[in-house]
């Protein structure tokens, strides 16, 4: 490691030692004393990246695997710093940051599936990625069936075709919150030999995927990480060094990059993520259960509540949950009266994304895709909810008084 990499704990040492979440968060990718004795590593920008000799400038080719500075593209200082952490945070051997969550769910697709091949999505992707499979994959040669994210593993068997190469999970499911049977889905996977793809934003640290038979994890950095709602990011990580090499080589064909700015953004965000993180998991489940008794409401979709249909799968494979939740209205509201619940709302915004500090409210309805399984989620109109670090009797009282301003 070249000495101006800026070492992952004060002293020099990596923290993974098996201290806590929020100690490793603390410690992990600082500057230690190398920069003139400040805590964090600052921002390096930069494209040309000079060297001594032609000599020295020739052998880094070999090495383009490894955290070496050859060009602006392939990472410096603040992206490494970034990557150590987050391979952490997954339990990952290493991780690759890129400039949007998305790009990190299209990425391995685009890495692993080859013309002829077929690939596995569930019905619960996140919108984007279906768009993806539906568009660019599918006019590069690549099939895609979609399938129940509640599928356990006989029924995945019976949809694996010979050229099956990718199943991709997202657990739990963007909108609907089905949680997937992860180890069940890898072995299936993995008898074949196809690679298992997990969106784990929602998990964060709370689900590892690689003890559970996950291939390439990825993450929208932009939510919990960033934590601000003022970056964009995403994360690929993965646990051996042969897919490394199969992502890091797709990320340099295709020109995958992210700010380093944006990465000093999330090193910053990482610094506050467990203790935000905790509160907000609290505050959300406080919400979701307020919510839940209720009258206009016909359920949550929580993964961490004992009514959710897999909580049983969530208590398994997760040690805690975000603040992320869905619910679905009573059927007696039309959508146009839950749209104007929730502009009557004052702490709750409009808007897509989630992860920051602040609240969100955003009606689903017409944001569900379904062409594998019945779309049974519906009963009456649905509204995302994302809990911020407000004071939750704050939130409580402004849902309150929505909701006692519905029809009764
Ligand atoms: C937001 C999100 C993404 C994409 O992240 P962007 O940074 O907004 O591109 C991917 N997966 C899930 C589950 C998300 O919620």
């Amino acid at each position: 490691m070249p000495d101006d990499l800026p070492p992952n704990s004060p002293k020099g040492q990596h923290p993974n030692t098996g201290a806590h979440f929020a100690t490793r968060m603390s410690h992990g990718g600082r500057a230690g004393t190398r920069v003139h004795g400040f805590v964090n590593p600052p921002v390096h920008r930069g494209s040309t990246v000079l060297y001594p000799s032609c000599a020295e400038r020739g052998s880094i080719n070999a090495r383009s695997l490894e955290q070496v500075m050859t060009y602006g593209t392939a990472g410096g200082p603040t992206h490494f710093a970034l990557e150590n952490m987050i391979a952490e945070i997954e339990g990952g051997s290493r991780a690759l940051i890129v400039g949007t969550g998305l790009a990190a769910c299209t990425l391995p697709l685009m890495a692993y599936l080859n013309a002829g091949d077929h690939s596995l999505v569930p019905d619960s992707v996140y919108g984007p990625t279906r768009r993806i499979s539906d568009g660019m994959l599918k006019r590069m040669g690549v099939e895609t069936t979609y399938y129940d994210p509640q599928i356990d593993a006989a029924g995945l068997q019976a949809l694996m075709r010979p050229n099956t190469k990718v199943v991709y999970a997202e657990s739990p499911g963007s909108h609907t919150f089905e949680m997937q049977d992860i180890p069940a889905l890898a072995d299936v996977a993995h008898a074949q030999g196809a690679k298992l793809i997990m969106d784990n934003t929602w998990g964060i640290h709370h689900f590892q995927p690689f003890t559970k038979g996950v291939d390439v994890s990825v993450q929208a950095l932009t939510k919990y990480v960033g934590g601000h709602s003022d970056v964009l990011l995403g994360s690929i990580t993965v646990n051996t060094p042969e897919d490394w090499a199969i992502i890091a080589g797709a990320a340099r064909e295709v020109g995958h990059y992210a700010s380093p700015d944006d990465c000093w953004l999330a090193l910053r965000g990482l610094r506050t993520l467990a203790v935000r993180l905790k509160a907000q998991e609290a505050a959300g489940l406080a919400v979701a259960r307020w919510l839940d008794g209720r009258p206009e409401v016909l359920r949550v979709m929580h993964p961490a509540m004992g009514s959710h249909p897999q909580h049983a799968l969530w208590k398994r494979d997760f040690t805690g949950a975000c603040s992320l939740f869905g619910v679905v209205f009573d059927p007696r509201y039309t959508v146009r009266q839950i749209d104007a619940f929730v502009d009557g709302l004052s702490l709750f915004g409009i808007g897509a994304s989630w992860g920051g500090y602040e609240s969100l409210a955003l009606p689903t309805t017409n944001y569900i895709t379904r062409t594998a399984t019945r779309l049974d989620v519906l009963e009456g109109p649905t509204v995302r909810f994302h809990i911020g670090l407000e004071d939750t009797a704050d939130l409580v009282a402004d849902l309150e008084a929505g909701l006692d301003a519905l029809p009764r």
